[in-house]
């Protein structure tokens, strides 16, 4: 009958929901644990400048080795860390491990001019994220101005004020702030006004059908111009065809990342790839 298939219907979505729920908790307690079990590395993607093909920087992203699993996507142990509060550790691991990476590298004659880490909303709106971000360049030795934190629009949701002041007490230490996946959010442009903010990065949305999409094409060049005119460097993300990268030259875009200059890498294997990209001249790209 049509109440027994529902009942079966209903028990198979609560076994579902249960696993799902059972899954999460598993994951949970498993990123309880993973600072101690030295189970995070952090991959870094570089960005390069468009007029010279050199680098500009790297973007800290990210890896959990998650035993029996291999490697999770930041995208699903992310969230669950910002839900079960365990994100203000993972990310103070985060902040210290990249600024140590910083020494390191200086130490071995191959500098990234800045490295970029990503900081979720609740990192920044409930731990004491100056205090820990000034701290952690102290302890490591890191000039402030090689460090960038990067923010999405969803911070601002918030409140606008609460993020301005934030922002501001960030700034004032000499870390430069970007707003990252710029474009999905739902604030009004005025906002970029009053944000005390570096630069913006064009989500990969964007960017992914910019040579074939006549509306993806006028909303890139409108966010470059607008960056230009607010004094704000623009970054392309997602960038990995050569027509994309001709596209933003022509555009006048400052910087792009994307698979097309490199996918994310751990620390070894970005050092070549640094000092290739270092090097002035060099012709990979052009
Ligand atoms: P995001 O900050 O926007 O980082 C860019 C993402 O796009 C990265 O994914 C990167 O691997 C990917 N990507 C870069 N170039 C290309 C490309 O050309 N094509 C495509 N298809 N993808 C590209 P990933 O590493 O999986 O990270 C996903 C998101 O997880 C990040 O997005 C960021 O929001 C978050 N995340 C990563 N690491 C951290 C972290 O340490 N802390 C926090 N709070 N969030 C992080
Ligand atoms: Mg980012
Ligand atoms: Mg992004
Ligand atoms: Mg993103």
């Amino acid at each position: 009958s049509a109440k027994a298939r529902g009942g079966g219907a209903y028990h198979f979505f609560t076994k579902m929901m249960n696993e799902s729920a059972a899954a999460r908790l598993a994951m949970e307690n498993d990123l309880r644990d993973a600072i101690k079990r030295e189970q995070f590395e952090v991959y870094y993607q570089p960005k390069i400048h468009l007029a010279t093909g050199r680098l500009s920087g790297l973007e800290a992203l990210l890896r959990w080795n998650r035993p029996g699993r291999g490697f999770v996507s930041p995208m699903q142990f992310i969230p669950v860390a910002e839900e079960t509060g365990l994100i203000g550790k993972i990310g103070e691991w985060v902040l210290r491990r990249v600024c140590q990476q910083i020494i390191e590298w200086d130490a071995q004659g191959v500098s990234p001019v800045v490295v970029a880490v990503n900081l979720s909303t609740r990192q920044l709106i409930e731990g004491r994220i100056t205090e820990t971000v000034a701290n952690i360049l102290r302890e490591t030795g890191v000039p402030p101005s090689r460090l960038v934190l990067e923010i999405t629009e969803t911070v601002l949701m918030q409140g606008m004020n609460r993020a301005v002041a934030l922002l501001s007490e960030i700034r004032r230490l000499g870390v430069q702030i970007a707003i990252d996946d710029f474009g999905t959010g739902y604030s009004s442009l005025t906002y970029l006004k009053r944000l005390p903010i570096n630069s913006i990065k064009i989500d990969r949305s964007f960017i992914r059908d910019i040579t074939t999409d006549p509306d993806d094409a006028a909303i890139t060049n409108t966010i470059i111009l607008m960056g230009r005119n607010l004094g704000l460097r623009v970054i392309a993300e997602g960038v990995e065809t050569p027509e994309q990268l001709e596209f933003l030259r022509a555009h006048d875009c400052d910087e792009i990342q994307g698979f097309l200059i490199s996918e994310p890498r751990p620390p070894a294997e970005i050092v070549p790839l640094m000092e290739q990209l270092e090097q002035a001249g060099q012709t990979a790209l052009y």
